[in-house]
């Protein structure tokens, strides 16, 4: 227990001195002590299987700083070095830039180390615009995308209650959302998942006419713009906040393309799902067959710990070479050795192939639920990067309101279970558990979350 300092008092201090625009979760807020592995304890000593760490504060899945690995090396560091690896030479920034690069294909060797993904992201688009020397910048509307809350990423943010009634977002132009079960066109048979959705297209098995429409859509987009001269196209390749939103299986390549032949790049958010998450891949992008232009990384590179990066091709690098570029802590040594530990731990503890083992299997077992229960809408993602989209009913897929998804969500706190909610009506439930997950903490989510909404129901139905 944590008596020295009241709860009470502390909700008070976090009211009255840090930002009210802050969000904090469930009614009666946690109070966190400690972190192992894929669970949180909280000061009354309480577990919660955290299926939301890959989210707020760690992806890789080892949990922040009790994965043996990352722990020693940056136990190591502390007692040696923190400051920048910027202005001097520090072996740590070389060594891991080298694993970095080594994982991705060419010609994606050039990286920029920042702090956080917001950073990332206003880089790549400050960089695609050097490079090109156009301005235009294409990203999601409809329930869209999240990739950051700086000035200028604020802009290919899709998600109004981010939004603060400030300029923002100059030249970012947005984009038809192609989401097979909420948007205009429906598929069957459409996304890269274990799970389709239940909304049927018109289409025989094999094509997927929605895509077809929806990059009809986007190329609409385009020509809304200056002929020939976009800067650049930002897409996660599942979408995160938005609660694993996946495209058709040929959209992102066909984007690329008439993306490229109007004299733009693209670029590739990985900030959720790099790093194995998806399972089948080490970077989401790697699912639609696709090499961008630029890929910003944040999040789960540093499992909890503050880095970012931006990787380019030399090309586009050199456009920015101009003139000085610096970033005080962005590479720092801390930083290079947690992310270098990170990169270890993945491949020696296997997580990517158990993303994609544990994943599999849980997004099949939620896809039962699914059948079950009117009230879940759609099962979707790709290993653990996870959605369960909640409606009144699958008929009309009208969200289900935000009352009833906030008692299902505190229902699953209460029995140690702990989620993300998502999506612009905040109507999806979002899984992105720690990738060192077991197929029987994948049984006691679902066994919490049949529960939860049985609960949910009874008490409705009263
Ligand atoms: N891109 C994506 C896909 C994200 O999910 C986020 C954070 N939610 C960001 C960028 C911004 O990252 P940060 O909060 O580290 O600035």
């Amino acid at each position: 227990k944590y008596e020295s300092y009241p709860y009470e008092h502390m909700l008070k201090i976090r009211k009255q001195n840090l930002s009210p625009a802050l969000l904090t979760c469930y009614k009666k807020p946690l109070l966190l002590h400690q972190g192992h592995m894929q669970w949180l304890f909280d000061y009354e000593g309480r577990r919660y299987l955290d299926l939301f760490a890959g989210i707020v504060t760690v992806s890789v899945g080892l949990f922040l700083t009790t994965h043996r690995k990352v722990t020693a090396a940056a136990q190591k560091q502390l007692g040696r070095l923190w400051h920048t690896s910027n202005i001097y030479m520090h072996p740590s920034i070389q060594e891991y830039v080298e694993k970095l690069t080594a994982l991705l294909p060419d010609p994606l060797k050039v990286v920029y180390l920042t702090n956080s993904g917001s950073e990332a992201n206003d880089l790549a688009m400050f960089m695609a615009r050097l490079y090109t020397r156009n301005f235009d910048f294409i990203c999601f509307r409809h329930r869209g995308g999240y990739h950051g809350a700086s000035p200028y990423t604020l802009g290919l943010t899709s998600i109004g209650s981010y939004k603060h009634g400030v300029a923002n977002g100059f030249g970012c132009q947005t984009t038809m959302l192609p989401d097979v079960f909420r948007g205009l066109w429906g598929g069957s048979h459409c996304r890269d998942s274990p799970v389709q959705t239940i909304r049927k297209c018109s289409c025989s098995q094999g094509c997927c006419e929605a895509n077809d429409r929806y990059i009809e859509q986007f190329n609409d987009t385009l020509s809304t713009c200056v002929p020939k001269a976009i800067a650049g196209f930002i897409a996660e390749p599942i979408q995160g906040v938005n609660g694993a939103v996946q495209y058709p299986k040929r959209f992102l390549k066909e984007a690329f393309r008439l993306v490229r032949e109007r004299g733009g790049v693209c670029v590739a958010d990985e900030v959720q799902t790099g790093f194995g998450r998806t399972g089948s891949h080490f970077w989401g992008f790697q699912t639609h067959d696709v090499v961008p232009d630029i890929v910003t990384l944040a999040k789960g590179i540093g499992n909890g710990f503050p880095m970012a990066a931006v990787i380019t091709t030399s090309e586009i690098a050199n456009s920015f070479a101009q003139n000085l570029h610096f970033n005080t802590f962005g590479g720092n040594p801390m930083a290079c050795v947690v992310g270098s530990a990170v990169l270890d731990a993945i491949a020696e503890d296997g997580l990517q192939k158990n993303s994609e083992e544990v994943g599999t299997y849980m997004l099949l077992e939620f896809a039962k639920l699914r059948d079950e229960f009117e009230i879940i809408g759609d099962v979707r993602g790709k290993g653990l990067m996870i959605g369960i989209e909640m409606v009144k009913n699958k008929d009309s897929r009208q969200p289900l309101p935000v009352e009833e998804m906030s008692q299902i969500w505190e229902n699953c706190k209460d029995m140690g279970l702990l989620i993300g909610r998502g999506g612009l009506y905040n109507q999806t439930f979002r899984l992105k558990p720690p990738m060192c997950i077991t197929k029987q903490d994948a049984d006691f989510a679902v066994k919490v979350f049949h529960a939860a909404l049985m609960r949910h129901l009874q008490e409705t139905a009263i």
